[in-house]
Order: C-alpha cells, then structure tokens, then sequence
C-alpha cells in the first residue's frame, strides 16, 4: 500500500459548466420581490461539469480561476485571428465610407 503524507501533487480540478436552472443567472434567482442564492449552485452561478452538481468551495475558486485564465487565452487567440483576418480581408480594403446595402458593403462589383 501506498503511503501518502502531504497535499495531494496535483489539485484535481473538476470541469465548469453554466447551472442547469432556467431562472439562474451567475448564482443569483430573481423572486418578485428579492433575489436569492440559487441553491443548486451554491450562488457560484456554475456547477461540476461530470456531475451537475455545486462545487465545493475550497475547490471553486482555483477551478474558476483555471477557467479564466483558459478563457483568457482564448480571447488573445481570437483577436489576433480577427487581426490577421482584418489584414488579409478583401473588405478591408475598401474605405470606410462606402454605402452599406442589405447589410454589406456596397463595393460595385
Ligand atoms: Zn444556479
């Protein structure tokens, strides 16, 4: 048998997902007259992916903090795709006061 003493190496951080309930909105339910905390996520506003259910605290603030972090990443890709694809996009080459027609740029061709 294995002896462990110790932290545990690595945090086992679950998986977030958005709280299935309809009237959830990051954590909070909007009654008539108050807002409450949403039970089935503990007010966090996202739940454990695999299992649907609320996280433990002492989990939810490193796996939140992943999750950013991630979704951080993410968005610096995306505007540097946006930029390369703005530096090579036909429309872009057309000046800015173009007429707009049906949604588009009207580029006479
Ligand atoms: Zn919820």
């Amino acid at each position: 048998m294995a002896k462990s003493s110790g932290p545990a190496l690595k945090l086992n951080l679950p998986k977030l997902k958005p709280c299935d309930i309809d009237d959830c909105k990051s954590g909070v339910i909007k009654g008539l007259y108050h807002e409450m905390q949403c039970a089935n996520c503990n007010g966090s506003g996202v739940v454990n992916a695999h299992t649907g259910e609320p996280v433990p605290e002492d989990l939810l603030i490193p796996a939140m903090a992943k999750t950013i972090s991630h979704l951080k990443s993410e968005v610096r890709c995306l505007k540097e795709q946006l930029k390369r694809q703005a530096e090579t996009d036909p429309n872009q080459r057309y000046p800015e006061n173009m007429p707009t027609i049906a949604g588009g740029k009207f580029r006479m061709d």
